[in-house]
């Protein structure tokens, strides 16, 4: 056998192609609505931007590629956050953009991970930034832009599942609740949940491997240790959904993947029974110390990611009707020694903005018939050595067989015209 992909990518092929397009263009139209800015950032960073002092993420510890070049540590990009923040602060933009200031960025990601249905090493995401202001307005109106995507690739059966982790008084609050609560179960816990427990219990709460344990149930939730502010933030947000209509479940045991959160966090899974493990379409939340990480001021901002292949697989099966190929309009057909004229009536048929193909190989005319035929040509353009001479087409129309000549100049016009009829 030949080369093939690495293990956890793939190829998409011509008749996968028009579904990532339209999901592109849904993309593209929404955030033009919404009034965001497109951002792109280099695929690998300097490993620092990624791998942030004390983050116990699996994405972070376990997930990413790095490469060392020379003395120089670099990673492919495991998620598009980091990249958008650190380009906000390295190029100033809270000095020259006004606040908050709204980002969406789409491209590869690359994450080390077991590859399995709606799970891949190199995957596509969509994502925004919303950085420089902190309002429950804003979190609600972030949820949805994502939520109107979704809903526009034709997909019903998701929910919103949402939960706050609240500010660092309340964070921190419930971290040594949480601490207290672990310390006799430490021990049956899996190697991951003792590192988490130092470094963030409230990840043990994540944790795929202890998830069913009897001590994760019994759990302090979060709920229990927010101050007066963080409920209040919170409650105005699940307000704005309502506002929205956007259906949303609350989910006390969402915490999210990332370390920076802070008050809102949420997911959109899919509802359908055959979705399993990877039924999160998109993820996000607030974080409020993540914009001076990279040397800017101290901002809030929110953003999500939503995973295109998963998207694309879940309104593939929800039946969206994705994009044909455009068809073919003009055929040209040569008769003889024909070539060059073929070919310049074929340009001249695409600069007038007909989709037109010409037969440039030798073959029969019962073969370029044929090729027209399969592909669908609406009129099939002949040309022979005497039209040529003359100045002159032979044009037949497909849909009723009529045969007509024209001039060679006319032609355009004559296509144009029963194009509209
Ligand atoms: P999961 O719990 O499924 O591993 P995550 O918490 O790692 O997800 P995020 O980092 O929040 O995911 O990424 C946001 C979205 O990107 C996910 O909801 C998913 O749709 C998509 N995604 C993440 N990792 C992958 C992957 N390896 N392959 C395909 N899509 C992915
Ligand atoms: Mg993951």
């Amino acid at each position: 056998m030949g080369y093939q992909t690495p293990r956890g990518t793939y190829d998409i092929l011509p008749d996968e192609i028009a579904k990532w397009n339209d999901v592109e263009q849904v993309i593209r139209e929404k955030t033009r609505l919404y009034r965001y800015h497109e951002m792109r950032t280099p695929y690998f960073e300097d490993t620092k931007v990624f791998k942030r002092e004390n983050d116990s993420s699996d994405m972070v510890n376990k997930e990413m590629y790095t490469f060392a070049m020379g003395s120089e540590s670099y990673t492919l990009r495991p998620e598009g956050t980091a990249g958008v923040i650190r380009a906000f602060d390295q190029h100033k933009l809270y000095g020259s953009m006004e606040l908050p200031a709204r980002f969406w960025y789409m491209g590869a990601m690359f994450r080390h991970e077991r590859p399995q249905k709606g799970r891949q090493r190199q995957f596509t995401q969509f994502g925004v930034e919303n950085i420089g202001a902190k309002t429950p307005e804003l979190d609600a109106e972030t949820i949805a832009l994502g939520y109107d995507i979704v809903k526009s690739m034709g997909i019903s059966s998701v929910k919103v599942l949402i939960n706050t982790l609240g500010d660092d008084e309340s964070r921190a609050a419930y971290r040594s609740a949480l601490k207290e609560y672990f310390a006799p179960y430490i021990e049956d816990l899996c190697g991951d949940c003792k590192r988490r427990y130092e470094q963030n219990p409230l990840r043990i709460l994540d944790c795929k491997v202890d998830h069913e344990k009897e001590c994760m149930a019994h759990a302090p939730s979060l709920g229990e240790y927010l101050n007066e502010e963080s409920r209040k933030y919170f409650d105005r947000v699940l307000e704005c959904l309502d506002a929205l209509s956007i259906p949303y479940e609350i989910d006390e045991k969402l915490v999210r993947g990332l370390d920076y959160y802070t008050h809102t966090v949420f997911e959109v899974v899919s509802t359908r029974p055959d979705s399993g493990a990877q039924a999160t379409v998109f993820a996000g939340g607030r974080y409020d110390h993540f914009v001076s990480y990279y040397g800017g001021p101290d901002m809030s901002g929110i953003g999500f990611a939503i995973g295109l292949e998963r998207l694309i697989a879940l309104a593939t099966e929800e039946g969206y009707a994705f994009s044909q190929e455009p068809q073919l309009q003009a055929y040209v057909i040569g008769l003889g020694e024909v070539g060059p004229a073929v070919l310049k009536t074929v340009q001249m048929l695409r600069r007038e903005g007909f989709v037109a193909e010409g037969n440039l190989v030798p073959r029969s005319l019962k073969a370029q018939f044929k090729s027209a035929d399969r592909n669908k040509a609406k009129y099939i353009v002949i040309l022979g050595e005497d039209e040529v001479k003359n100045g002159t087409v032979n044009v037949k129309k497909t849909g009723d067989r009529s045969q007509e000549t024209l001039p060679i100049d006319g032609l355009a016009e004559a296509l144009r015209r029963w194009e509209n009829e």
